[in-house]
């Protein structure tokens, strides 16, 4: 059965990293196969939860975890939790006027979207943001500036999605927090450390389940037991319209498990992949090529592809995204002329596959 086929959809070869518009990663068959023992069995769903999340919290040094369908749920879920203090009528009114305290502090150059913006799920919350610093800048002093009697958490972003200059760091966030007594609330969605936030000392750090630990569609919140546990409370509330179901719940702590056992590919296995198609690309006319490492100075490599002759950088790639098979290189750069691979979700037959999309634009005219 080709499932491209039959709901007549494109074939597309994610050579970008790891994109949410694509579908972000492939779950391995072990974790295919915990989603299928999740789906064809039943569970006391409440147990599943609780029970998952020990699980979890024992692999990653937490007081307690919970697995959750996003990690935008895991924001939403987290902060109305803190705001609503385990109480059952804020469950059931979460929006309730007899509770003020909805203050969350986050450095504005926090506020980012990253396929939605990072206020819409505070304002799920119930939460009333307050930006701290400026668009270019956030410093201890101005989060502390911003703290009143209102203040509910810290919310602190860590992503390359945000802004990086001059910003205040995960730690400074922590012990301002922590010295007005407050909570730290780390989105680490993408992140691959799940170990050393809470190390670091956030209260709760909230991980995407698809992103760098491959698993599927989902999101975990791990950290103290006291905010997980009014977290969890909103299940019965707007964390209702966030459920997420067994065969995921299951398929989540699986992933975990294997993540934290295998961790991601090497630098080493990934410039091993990358030099027979490095190779095949530099026999294309027309196309400067060499491997480069990622320039945050993570282990990731890339092939780098200057196009030399008559189509711009942009030009093809948008005849590469347009083909039958659509494939979409990673475009960061494509205004400095420079096209990227990355390589971490594709196989050999998919690069033999872009090498011969290329040669075809290429050398097409
Ligand atoms: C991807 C991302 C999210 C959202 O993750 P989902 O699991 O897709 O909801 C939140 N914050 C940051 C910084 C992200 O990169």
């Amino acid at each position: 059965m080709d499932i491209y086929k039959k709901y007549n959809l494109k074939h597309v070869i994610n050579a970008d990293g790891k994109m949410t518009i694509l579908g972000v990663s492939k779950v391995s068959d072990e974790v295919v196969e915990a989603q299928k023992q999740g789906a064809q069995n039943f569970f006391e769903m409440g147990d599943l939860l609780i029970q998952t999340g020990k699980y979890l919290a024992h692999l990653v040094n937490s007081e307690d975890a919970l697995v959750v369908n996003s990690a935008s749920a895991g924001i939403a879920e987290t902060i109305a939790g803190i705001i609503g203090q385990g109480s059952h009528y804020h469950v059931y009114h979460p929006y309730t006027d007899r509770i003020s305290k909805r203050e969350v502090i986050l450095p504005m150059g926090h506020d980012v979207d990253y396929g939605a913006p990072v206020d819409v799920m505070l304002g799920v919350a119930g939460a009333k943001m307050v930006p701290a610093g400026y668009a270019n800048m956030c410093t201890p002093e101005h989060l502390e500036m911003q703290i009143t009697d209102q203040t509910a958490a810290i919310l602190y972003i860590k992503s390359h999605h945000t802004v990086q200059k001059s910003m205040l760091t995960i730690r400074e966030a922590i012990e301002v927090a922590h010295h007005h007594n407050l909570p730290l609330v780390l989105d680490a969605a993408a992140e691959e450390d799940l170990l050393k936030y809470l190390k670091l000392g956030a209260d709760v750090v909230i991980y995407s389940g698809a992103k760098a630990i491959e698993g599927p569609a989902s999101g975990v919140i791990i950290g103290k037991e006291k905010y997980i546990r009014w977290a969890r409370m909103q299940g019965a509330g707007i964390g209702r319209a966030m459920k997420i179901g067994k065969e995921n719940i299951i398929g989540l702590t699986a992933a975990i498990a294997k993540y934290l056992q295998d961790g991601s590919e090497s630098g080493e296995s990934m410039k091993a992949r990358l030099q027979p198609f490095v190779e095949n690309l530099s026999e294309v006319s027309g196309l400067k090529v060499r491997v480069v490492q990622d320039a945050a100075g993570r282990q990731i490599y890339r092939a780098e592809v200057t196009p030399t002759g008559d189509l711009s950088a942009k030009e093809i790639c948008e005849q590469l995204r347009n083909g039958d098979v659509a494939i979409y290189a990673r475009e960061y750069r494509v205004n400095e002329g420079i096209i990227e691979f990355d390589i971490r979700a594709v196989d050999d037959v998919e690069m033999y596959q872009i090498v011969s999309s290329l040669k075809k634009i290429v050398g097409g005219k």
